[in-house]
């Protein structure tokens, strides 16, 4: 159940009503927008009389039962957009941006090489992974805490922000200069993991699981939230179907339900989706289309010898004639979604 209150409240009013609520044993979290302060009420609250509450509450301007299970991330929670902020990158409605890098960390040439020809190409963030959560255990598992040392240098030498994945909540000491934590699709429903990256208040990159629905996927979402997490971005890097001929299946129809059903910024990740090369450009034209905030695309000096997912990463100059191709797209396509809707 949710309270939108009038404007202007003052603060200790708003406080007086919270401990009044969960005086009752509810718990609350509040969301605050440009317009609107409200106060979502968490617990079972169909023992609470709404119009009783509006009524006895002049704060209140007035009340909503929210019938789905994932409240904070819910867009009728809060109406507006979110924007994550990366430094001095934003992420959201307006502001679209791209993340590139290689698969996996492989040593420190590599990736301060990868991450000077990405930004000349207009990539703002950099990715890679130094924790590789690889399908089998003869395969790299990633360089680990000397990759985000790597990383760390490329970012020194570009000030690109850095997005590196976690596996597991032990290794959250090695992350505190990692600008995004990236939850992988294997870990969406790690539940300890969520909540502890939760608490750690980072902006965070959270990929749909490979076989999970989106409203599990925005329930993993709710758990970052529901720890305090304010800066989620969620990741479409297709899903698991009966195809073989792509690695996933992109599921470009998640990308403006996710937008309609919440208030976080979506990205898509078309080299996971496809696993092959060439669909990269055509898919992420198409990301665009459906309304996407950006992009995270798999680059590599030379993809031939790369020690993951090189038949899915563009070579720099690939990717560099790919943004060429998106940078008219991502202003007309933008225009053209904001019409419609
Ligand atoms: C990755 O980004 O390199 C990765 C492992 O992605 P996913 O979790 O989507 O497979
Ligand atoms: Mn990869």
């Amino acid at each position: 159940m949710i309270f939108v209150l009038k404007q202007n409240v003052p603060q200790e009013r708003i406080n007086q009503f919270i401990q009044k609520i969960e005086s009752e044993g509810f718990s609350t979290f509040i969301s605050s927008g440009t317009e609107h302060t409200v106060v979502c009420v968490i617990g079972n609250t169909a023992k609470l009389d709404l119009n009783f509450v509006v009524q006895t509450n002049e704060i209140i301007d007035y009340g909503k039962r929210v019938t789905e299970p994932y409240k904070a991330v819910n867009r009728t929670v809060h109406p507006d957009d979110t924007l994550v902020k990366v430094g001095n990158i934003t992420i959201g409605e307006g502001f679209f941006q791209v993340i590139s890098g290689p698969c996996s960390v492989e040593s420190e040439e590599q990736i301060i090489k990868i991450a000077k020809s990405v930004k000349k190409s207009g990539a703002t963030l950099l990715r890679g992974g130094a924790f590789k959560p690889r399908t089998s255990p003869y395969s790299f598992q990633g360089l680990h805490e000397l990759g985000i040392k790597f990383l760390l240098s490329a970012k020194k030498e570009t000030g690109m922000p850095i997005v590196t994945e976690i596996m597991n909540q032990t290794q959250l000491p090695l992350f505190e200069e990692v600008d995004v934590i990236q939850i992988g699709t294997r870990n969406m429903q790690n539940f300890d993991l969520l909540k502890e990256v939760g608490r750690y208040k980072k902006p965070v990159l959270l990929k749909r699981g490979l076989c999970n629905t989106i409203e599990e996927f925005l329930m993993s979402a709710e758990y970052l939230m529901s720890e305090g997490s304010t800066q989620v971005i969620l990741c479409e890097r297709g899903i698991r179907t009966f195809e073989t001929m792509t690695r996933n299946t992109l599921d470009l129809s998640a990308v403006p339900l996710l937008k309609q059903k919440s208030h976080l910024p979506v990205v898509v990740d078309p080299s996971h989706a496809a696993g092959i090369r060439n669909l990269v450009l055509p898919l992420s034209r198409s990301a665009i289309a459906v309304g996407a905030d950006g992009l995270m695309i798999e680059t590599h000096n030379n993809p031939a010898e790369a020690l993951s997912d090189g038949a899915q990463s563009l070579d720099l100059q690939q990717f560099s004639a790919l943004m060429e191709d998106l940078k008219h797209r991502i202003t007309f396509e933008r225009k053209l979604i904001s019409k419609i809707s």
